[in-house]
């Protein structure tokens, strides 16, 4: 369970549960917070009406401005009047990540009447896309203050203790990833925080300014870094190393393992490793974020959802696979994101690309309001989309599978793998195969038994399931994180 960590007198804290109750008493012990008029605790009327004034001034700003989607009005017959508010939003076509990606600089905001605060300031990249090039995504001076009261109302939510001592464990990569700098950017945010970093990642010769996996496992111990941020693989990866060492990582109290889905077990895991090591009931906890949003969406609560900390930046829907319509709450499809207060890239009705579902229901948790994902599959928030294969003629979601597997005891490293039965002969039957790197002592055949029961379970296939080592699933010396679902056959061209 997660803690909120209130402040004392003497510079020490009460770990709290959270609830509403106590929510409210941590925001009131902290001034900046107490001070802080945060629509998440306005009701849902007053933050749709606020969200609804946002994106007509942004309309206006797009009519102005924006070369893609003044193109796209003109092409489908789409006139300014046409668009009165965000019951509008569905008259407005669905774009699709290739759109931007074709002419990136379309989706730039060109205002005719530009002020200092339309100056660029940082341009992002996203990456993971199937072309392999990463996209640029311009952030104005206007923008990154928006993304600093986005980072700063997420410490809140995440309950953390002023004064914090700071991980950063992102790697320092050769492209500008949102993770590495928005986790600077949280030590610029928290209140009174520190920050060390343990500035990893692919090496430039030219350059040698990287560090290695030890060296930040030194910085955690001697800096005893409280709360971490990285890849959740990472992170996993450095911790069971560190325990093999005998580290001593007893003031780490808050994980924000981001970037990929950490599942329940996952979660165990990294916990009971931290405890010992000297840890008192850390909390690990799974954001979900992505370039376009400049940011994430934190838990208040194990499993609690994911709470968008800026209503007044973004508006999400969940929007149906095949109609682009709009779906009620806790049903799950496309994961859409409009963007309501924004100068540099502006997206509208935007397809991140992953599936989930959200809820505008109260958080029994915290008592926030506002927007929040949901679980969509197992013990995960968002799967994606492109990730949904064909395996045996069935249409199956990895995700499934990624969550047995994973939440399977004994099972250290896991890698699942869609192949053929003769990998020389394409037309040979698929095969789903899994190699697990398990837990020292554990019995091996029971460990294959339960992974075949699993998974016969949730998706009707009997796995082949091999033992290796765990460099052979993810060495992290090479890759930024594990790649947990492979298809190896070959494509049908
Ligand atoms: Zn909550």
């Amino acid at each position: 369970m997660s803690f909120l960590f209130l402040p004392k007198s003497d510079g020490t804290y009460d770990r709290l549960p959270v609830t509403p109750e106590n929510t409210r008493k941590y925001i009131e012990s902290i001034p900046l917070y107490r001070d802080d008029d945060d629509p998440l605790f306005w009701s849902q009327d007053r933050i749709r009406e606020m969200q609804d004034q946002s994106f007509k001034r942004q309309m206006e700003w797009v009519w102005d401005g924006h070369d893609y989607y003044k193109r796209v009005f003109a092409e489908q017959g789409i006139e300014p009047g046409d668009i009165q508010g965000l019951d509008d939003l569905e008259k407005l076509p669905l774009t699709y990540k290739k759109e931007y990606m074709a002419e990136p600089d379309s989706f730039k905001l060109k205002p005719s009447e530009p002020t200092l605060y339309d100056w660029d300031f940082e341009i992002a990249y996203t990456t993971g896309s199937t072309t392999g090039m990463p996209t640029p995504f311009w952030s104005t001076i206007h923008d990154v203050h928006g993304v600093w009261q986005l980072l700063f109302r997420g410490i809140k939510i995440g309950g953390l203790p002023p004064n914090a001592r700071l991980m950063n464990l992102f790697p320092l990569g050769p492209v500008p990833h949102i993770g590495f700098f928005r986790a600077r950017d949280i030590g610029i945010m928290g209140v009174g925080f520190s920050s060390s970093f343990g500035a990893t990642g692919m090496t430039y010769p030219e350059f040698p300014v990287h560090r290695s996996m030890d060296y930040a496992m030194d910085v955690i111990e001697n800096s005893k870094a409280q709360i971490w941020l990285g890849i959740a693989s990472f992170m996993r990866r450095l911790i069971m190393k560190a325990e093999a060492e005998g580290r001593d990582f007893s003031s780490t109290l808050h994980i924000q393992a981001l970037g990929e889905a950490c599942p329940q077990a996952m979660r165990e895991d990294m916990k009971r490793r931290l405890q010992n090591m000297g840890a008192e009931e850390p909390f690990v906890s799974n954001s979900y974020g992505f370039t376009e949003m400049q940011g994430a969406m934190p838990e208040c609560d194990d499993f609690s959802g994911c709470h968008d900390p800026a209503p007044n930046l973004y508006f999400f829907e969940i929007v149906d696979e095949e109609t682009g319509r709009r779906l009620p709450d806790g049903e799950r499809g496309l994961i859409c994101i409009t963007h309501i207060n924004r100068r540099g890239t502006v997206l509208l009705r935007y397809i991140v690309g992953d599936l989930g579902a959200i809820t505008h229901e109260t958080c029994p948790h915290c008592g926030r309001n506002g927007v929040r994902t949901v679980i969509a599959v197992g013990s995960t928030y968002a799967t994606r989309t492109s990730e949904l294969v064909n395996l045996k003629g069935t249409l199956i979601n990895p995700e499934i599978l990624r969550d047995e597997v994973a939440n399977t005891r004994g099972v250290k490293e896991y890698q699942i793998i869609f192949t053929k039965k003769d990998p020389d002969d394409p037309y040979s039957l698929d095969e789903l195969m899994v190699k697990v790197s398990p837990e020292e002592g554990f019995d091996m055949e029971k460990l294959e038994q339960e992974i075949q029961t699993r998974l016969i379970t949730a998706v009707e296939m009997r796995p082949r399931v091999e033992f290796v080592p765990m460099e052979e699933i993810y060495d992290p010396t090479v890759a930024l994180k594990a790649y947990r679902v492979l298809d190896m056959r070959p494509r049908d061209e």
